[in-house]
């Protein structure tokens, strides 16, 4: 039995990413399309064999209500249109998946948290990184204490981009610049890996004045994390710099360092620990996997046993949080102090 998807925006990740996934799914299909585009929409309908009458402009958004076959709305939209086609679409009686970051606020992800609870919907939030085999591995040896403890995190994810009318460069669109595209990466694979909640961060953000780009959103934002049991995450995301998308995870007695950490795929995995006197340093391999392909499946999962997605809207809503404490203690030039939240992890 597959679950049927509507893919809402037809722009790059839908296009190049999403839907050639759907090849690789066992439980999810696409069903439906929205797009503001009817030449781009009978186009791709007919590439990925999708009826005619399942194809809808944005005007026609909630008539997907009316639409059997349909049963999740995937929203991979500009992140300010995240709340809003959110909760029409809960409203609509569909279950959703929505693309990071899950909005510009964290008022707007509990409105979306609020509207799919009271449509008894259910609603996650797309982290692929959760469902990457080597991201995964490492987040079991780090549970394991595999080479002792845990004490400090370096992640990076950084690129370069070039055209300052796009969506993500403007604010009202995006919500902000390096840190809710790219940045979350670090933070939400570091919380996830570690399996705690960050209780202080201290932030610092930077555009250049002369750079048509970063008129409106940050450049470059770079944050430290304090965790309860005393580690420290050093974080640091570029709008302006040569792609790199690593993170170094340090413990007492080795390290694992990950090479495209948050990339769609070309992972690289190395490893060092202290064996008495010997230092051993190992490339890790592990069979890699189509990452939205598993996490269409995983929520598919989540409906036909129904059961709860491990991101939820609750996932998306504490990063939220966190990037807005970031962006104050940068505003405020002083560490931020975050509620502490114990947290019962038991995804596997
Ligand atoms: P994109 O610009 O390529 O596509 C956005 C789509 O939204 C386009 O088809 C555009 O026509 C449509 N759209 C509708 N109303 C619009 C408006 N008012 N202004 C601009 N565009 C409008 O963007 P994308 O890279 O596909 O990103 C879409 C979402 O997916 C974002 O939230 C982004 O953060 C997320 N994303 C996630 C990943 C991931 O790895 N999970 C990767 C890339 C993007």
């Amino acid at each position: 039995q597959r679950i049927g998807y509507a893919i809402v925006g037809l722009g790059h990740l839908a296009l190049e990413e999403v839907l050639p996934a759907f090849g690789a799914c066992k439980k999810s299909k696409p069903v439906a399309l929205v797009s503001g585009n009817p030449e781009k929409l009978q186009k791709v309908a007919s590439q990925y064999g999708i009826k005619p009458d399942s194809c809808y402009s944005y005007e026609q958004y909630d008539k997907l209500k009316d639409n059997p076959d349909v049963q999740v709305i995937y929203i991979i939209l500009p992140n300010s249109m995240h709340a809003e086609y959110t909760i029409r679409g809960a409203q609509a009686g569909k279950h959703i998946l929505c693309e990071k970051p899950m909005a510009n606020s964290s008022a707007e992800c509990q409105a979306m948290i609020d509207a799919c609870k009271k449509a008894n919907r259910k609603l996650m939030v797309a982290y692929r990184i959760h469902y990457e085999p080597y991201n995964r591995y490492v987040r079991e040896q780090i549970r394991k204490n595999e080479y002792g403890k845990t004490k400090f995190v370096d992640a990076y994810n950084c690129q370069s981009s070039a055209n300052p009318k796009h969506w993500r460069h403007i604010k009202a669109l995006a919500g902000g610049g390096a840190l809710p595209d790219i940045g979350l990466y670090c933070l939400n694979t570091t919380r996830f890996i570690l399996g705690e909640e960050p209780i202080e961060v201290m932030g610092y953000a930077y555009s250049d004045p002369n750079n048509p780009l970063f008129k409106e959103v940050e450049e470059v934002c770079s944050w430290q994390m304090k965790f309860p049991s005393g580690i420290i995450a050093n974080c640091a995301t570029h709008y302006n710099v040569h792609d790199s998308r690593q993170y170094r995870i340090m413990t007492e007695r080795g390290w694992y360092e990950l090479a495209n950490a948050y990339a769609y795929s070309g992972q690289k995995l190395t490893t060092s620990r202290a064996d008495g006197q010997i230092v051993r340093q190992e490339n890790v391999s592990i069979t890699p996997k189509n990452q939205f392909a598993t996490e269409m499946d995983y929520f598919s999962e989540c409906i036909l046993d129904e059961k709860a997605p491990y991101s939820t809207g609750e996932e998306g809503l504490q990063d939220q949080r966190i990037m807005e404490a970031i962006y104050q203690s940068a505003r405020e030039g002083r560490p931020v102090k975050l509620p502490r939240i114990d947290k019962q992890d038991t995804f596997r």
